[in-house]
């Protein structure tokens, strides 16, 4: 099974598709957490990676993406089935990911689209929060952590992440509506589309996704 997840920065995808990931015992591909693992390597590629996502907000060009992404696929046995997460987010993208598919005999199932409104999605991002060491999250209104400031499961530090900065959600979120809603619409067309409302709370999501993935 091939699953996508869409949404708007911070409307929840992630942590709704690692649950369905969990409860499928699917693998798991988070575009953003791959891509920052590689922005910290020592290398130009590295380097370009980290300015875009970091700084500049914006999303990477397709060539490196997609070769993220096809080199991430090779090295999986794609028949366990796949939760995508984060990818793909422009048309672009999801044509060249359909043609990695057909590649491989397979194809998407379905996409769950997690619909958030533009102020919860700016309020979540600014009450992110993640551990400096573990990556694990924390949100300051919703999870908050035991201790203020320090990772319940390793006590480092709590930081935001660079591209939560105000500055750059502003780009991240401008990206968003100019370039995934019009993927989104496109793979409504298609029939593939299970639109979910994200503002909900964490578990009812969950098993609305799961109850309407058996249907
Ligand atoms: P995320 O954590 O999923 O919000 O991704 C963080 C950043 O990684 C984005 O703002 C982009 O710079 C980059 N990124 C993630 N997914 C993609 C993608 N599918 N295509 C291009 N850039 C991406």
């Amino acid at each position: 099974m091939i699953l996508l997840f869409l949404g708007p920065p911070a409307s929840g995808k992630g942590t709704q598709a690692e649950l369905v990931a969990k409860e499928l015992k699917l693998q798991y591909f988070e575009a953003g957490d791959v891509l920052r693992e590689i922005s910290e390597e020592k290398n130009p590629l590295a380097q370009k990676i980290d300015q875009i996502m970091h700084q500049e907000g914006k999303l990477l060009p397709d060539e490196i993406m997609n070769q993220v992404v096809k080199q991430w696929l090779a090295a999986r046995e794609v028949d366990k089935g796949i939760v995508f997460d984060g990818y793909p987010r422009k048309l672009s993208q999801y044509n060249a990911f359909q043609r990695m598919l057909t590649e491989r005999n397979i194809k998407i199932d379905k996409a769950i689209f997690l619909k958030v409104s533009q102020n919860v999605s700016i309020r979540r991002i600014s009450s992110r929060r993640v551990c400096s060491q573990c990556d694990n999250e924390y949100n300051l209104i919703t999870q908050k952590p035991k201790k203020e400031g320090s990772c319940d499961q390793c006590q480092a530090k709590l930081v935001q992440r660079e591209d939560d900065k105000p500055e750059v959600v502003k780009k991240r979120l401008a990206v968003y509506q100019q370039i995934t809603q019009p993927l989104v619409e496109h793979i409504r067309q298609q029939g593939l589309l299970l639109e979910v409302d994200g503002e909900r709370p964490i578990e009812e999501i969950h098993q609305e996704i799961m109850d309407r993935l058996s249907q």
